[in-house]
Order: C-alpha cells, then sequence, then structure tokens
C-alpha cells in the first residue's frame, strides 16, 4: 500500500475489515459512489440481506434521494481536497432497497482504499429518536393550543431564571401586557414581594408542585392583586420549566372581608359585636393561660339608659352610644378590646392586667366618660356609666365565667348608687 498525504488514515484492507465488519452501526466505503465496502449492519440498514447486495450496485444512487444527490456531489469533492470537517455529524434522509426513507446521522472522512483515496461513511440509525421528536413537538404543540384556550391565565416560565416562555391570552390580560412582552420578561418580575418570591422558589424546588400558594402580582399597568397560583413544574422544549395557572383572588379576599367585617362588627358603633367579643376573649383566656398572665376584663352598662331615650328619643339616645364608645377607645390602651355586648351594655378585655390596674383603668374610663360631652343636634347630653371588673382565676372555665363575675360587680355598682366602679374579688 502507497503511502500517502498525512491526515489521511490509512490501513490494510484485512484490517479495516476485522475492525468493523461486526460492528454494530453501520460502516461504508465508496469511491465516487461506487460502492467498495459495506458491513453486514449497513446493508441491513438499507434492506439488503447481504453486504454483497448492495455492492453489486454500480452506484449507490438509489439510496440517495434525488433532491439531496448534488449536495451529496458537492461534499465529496470537498472530501477529497480535505474540505470536510470530518468531526461533523449529519443528519439524512436516505433511501432503503423498498423505497422507504430512513433517517441516519452520518459521519464520512476521507480514508485510502487499495491505494487510493475513498470516502468512508459510518451511520446510525436515528429514525426511532426522530420520530420521538416529532411525537414531543407535536405533544407540546398540543399542550400549547390547549393552555391557549384555557379561560384560565397559564403560563410556562424557565425554572433556572424564571424567562417567560409560554402565555396564554388570559395571562396577557390579567398581566396588563402583550405576549411579546411578556415573552421578553422574567416572571418574577411580576412578583410584588421579594419574599414571595423566595418562597415559591424554595417551595416548587423541594417539592416540585405548587397548589393554592397566594402570591402578591404586579401587572404591568402598577395594579397589584392577590393570585391563587397553582405550579407545576414540566419539561417544555427541553428545559426544565415550571407552568402556572393563576387566578385573581382579590375580589374574593375583598368579599371575604367585607363578609368578616359585617359578622363581626356592631354596625351603629363599629366595635365587635357579642359574637366576635366572646370568640376574642376565648383567644386572650388561652393566651393568659398559657403565659401564666392576668387577664382583666369589665362590664360597663349606660345608667338611666332609658331616660336619655326618652328625653332625646332613640336616635338620640343613638348618638349617646357611639359617642360613649368613641371616647372610651380613646381612654383604652390598643391592646384593650371593646366589644358590645347588647343594648347599652359593653365589654372589654384588658390583657396583662392585674384587678388594681383594672379598677384603676376603670375609674379613668368611667371619670372620663362622665365629664365628656355628648352632642345631638343643638342639644348637650351627659352620661354615666356603671363598671365591674374582674380578673381571670384558675377556677374561670371560659371566658363567660369571668364575664359574669364582672356582671355580679357590675350589679353592685348599679346597687351602690351608678357612675362608680366595683371590683369582683
Ligand atoms: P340602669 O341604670 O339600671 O342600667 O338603667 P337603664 O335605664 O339603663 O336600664 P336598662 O338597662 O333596663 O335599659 C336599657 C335601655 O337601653 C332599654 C333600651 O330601650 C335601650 N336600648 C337598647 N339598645 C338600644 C339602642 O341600640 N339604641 C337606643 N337608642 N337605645 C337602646
Ligand atoms: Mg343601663
Ligand atoms: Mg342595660
Amino acid at each position: 500500500m502507497k503511502r500517502l498525504p498525512q491526515k489521511t488514515p490509512s490501513t490494510t484492507e484485512p484490517d479495516f475489515r476485522m475492525m468493523v465488519e461486526d460492528a454494530h452501526h453501520g460502516v461504508f466505503v465508496h469511491r465516487n459512489f461506487r460502492p467498495l465496502y459495506a458491513n453486514a449492519a449497513f446493508a441491513h440498514l438499507f434492506g439488503y440481506a447481504q453486504p454483497r447486495d448492495l455492492l453489486a450496485l454500480p452506484l449507490i444512487r438509489p439510496l440517495i434521494p434525488a433532491e439531496s444527490w448534488a449536495l451529496f456531489e458537492a461534499r465529496y469533492d470537498k472530501l477529497l481536497h480535505g474540505k470536510v470537517d470530518n468531526t461533523k455529524v449529519m443528519r439524512q434522509r436516505l433511501l432503503r432497497a423498498d423505497g422507504h426513507e430512513i433517517w441516519l446521522a452520518l459521519t464520512e472522512r476521507r480514508i485510502v482504499w487499495e491505494g487510493q483515496a475513498a470516502a468512508e461513511w459510518h451511520a446510525f440509525d436515528i429514525s426511532d429518536q426522530l420520530l420521538l421528536e416529532q411525537q414531543l413537538l407535536a405533544s407540546e404543540q398540543r399542550l400549547r393550543a390547549v393552555l391557549e384556550v384555557l379561560p384560565y391565565p397559564v403560563l410556562v416560565a424557565r425554572q433556572d431564571d424564571g424567562q417567560m416562555l409560554f402565555v396564554n391570552r388570559k395571562a396577557c390580560l390579567l398581566l396588563g401586557e402583550s405576549a411579546n412582552a411578556l415573552r421578553k420578561s422574567k416572571m418574577y418580575d411580576y412578583f410584588a414581594r421579594a419574599e414571595d418570591r423566595e418562597d415559591f422558589i424554595s417551595l416548587l424546588s423541594a417539592i416540585k408542585e405548587v397548589r393554592e400558594q397566594e402570591i402578591h402580582l404586579r401587572a404591568g399597568n402598577g395594579r397589584d392583586f392577590l393570585a391563587e397560583v397553582a405550579a407545576i413544574s414540566i419539561d417544555y422544549n427541553g428545559q426544565q420549566a415550571v407552568l402556572l395557572a393563576l387566578n385573581d383572588i382579590s375580589a374574593r379576599k375583598q368579599l371575604e372581608a367585607e363578609l368578616f367585617q359585617q359578622a363581626s362588627t356592631d354596625p351603629l358603633t363599629g366595635i365587635s359585636n357579642r359574637r366576635y367579643f366572646i370568640a376574642r376573649g376565648e383567644q386572650e383566656l388561652r393566651r393568659a393561660r398559657r403565659f401564666a398572665r392576668p387577664l382583666g376584663v369589665m362590664m360597663l352598662d349606660l345608667d338611666h339608659f332609658k331616660s336619655v331615650n326618652d328625653t332625646y328619643g332613640h336616635a338620640g339616645g343613638d348618638a349617646v352610644l357611639q359617642q360613649m364608645v368613641q371616647t372610651a377607645m380613646r381612654c383604652l390602651r390598643n391592646t384593650d378590646a371593646i366589644g358590645r355586648l347588647g343594648g347599652e351594655e359593653f365589654a372589654v378585655l384588658m390583657p396583662e392586667t392585674d384587678l388594681n390596674a383594672a379598677v384603676e383603668v376603670a375609674n379613668r374610663l368611667r371619670q372620663t366618660l362622665a365629664e365628656t360631652d355628648i352632642t345631638y343636634g343643638d342639644k348637650i347630653i351627659r352620661c354615666t356609666v356603671s363598671i365591674g371588673v374582674a380578673i381571670l382565676q384558675p377556677a374561670d372555665n371560659d371566658i363567660d365565667a369571668l364575664l359574669n363575675r364582672a356582671d355580679q360587680a357590675l350589679y353592685m355598682a348599679k346597687q351602690d348608687g351608678r357612675n362608680r366602679v366595683v371590683g369582683a374579688e
């Protein structure tokens, strides 16, 4: 065998045959498309029972689709002149003996065969892989089509940096941006709070799926809203991504807050109603027990309120109730909670307060109320209160037990002549 220019691998034909004869991938040698060698795998790829059946072809034209012919010829010329990158893998559609197409990953290089330059091919069948890719592409197109028509805002963002990969029409409407603008931005740009972002990332990386997470979002027009977010990790076009479904729950939250407000407050005075006050009282009682802290309560009842109503009418009585509550709230500490138990009866919870301090607070409140003018039209009304004070005792099973003792003390304050405070022993 003659020595040929460097870079051109040279081997003896028997060595070559030994190396590639039983290879699992196809090996083929041709000179100007005249077949010189094919291993069994290559012959099988093209539907020939034996390599010799394939080698019987004068040229391998039938293997190459007509539209690729010029390309193959040009590449062969370049190969002979050493101008082909022989590490490059080509995806090539070729034809089997029965005319069916076959997709191959093909590498080509120039070798010396029987003393002259020739082209050697290594061929791997990638038909199955391509079919899978096509199916995947079709399923991704289907996914996009489904997401697009969903009546909910849905978006897909890259997991590592939040880059938006897909947004449906509803998501554009919700975030107040065009699809183009959204696709150029990152999902986290629309998170209104930094801590939501941290929580979301760690939650998602821990469990791969998030349900009913509440996140504050900020739309392109600056509108802040609360969204309920469901998210799941998905593979999207080969990228690790997150699919998010968003639900604007601002209106629902608003309604819930309004309903809570209605259910928990007294419409005339705006303070807690009986139900909410008792619930709050139970909470304070548990807290006081847990930390072994004192808890005081007072019960207030307006003195001779019937005569206020009789003199000024029911509306005058209402004005008294409202203004006395305003005055009382100014007197009390932030931690104290006042509620209207009914009619002209009120109660105050005083956390962290023992009997002496509670009686002192009550007296100050009583005096302030007695000295405060209530205006009703052009009239000035004065009204006093009687107050019973009690402190949480170990035997009190619930907040009612404590309120009952305060109520008894209130009764005594009335008996004693009104406009006074009595502390329960
Ligand atoms: P006492 O000093 O013994 O408490 O005398 P009182 O007149 O306040 O007696 P009582 O507690 O029996 O009367 C309470 C009155 O409060 C009776 C009721 O008509 C009136 N009242 C209850 N709720 C309201 C209200 O929402 N608005 C007005 N204007 N009056 C109310
Ligand atoms: Mg009264
Ligand atoms: Mg009363």
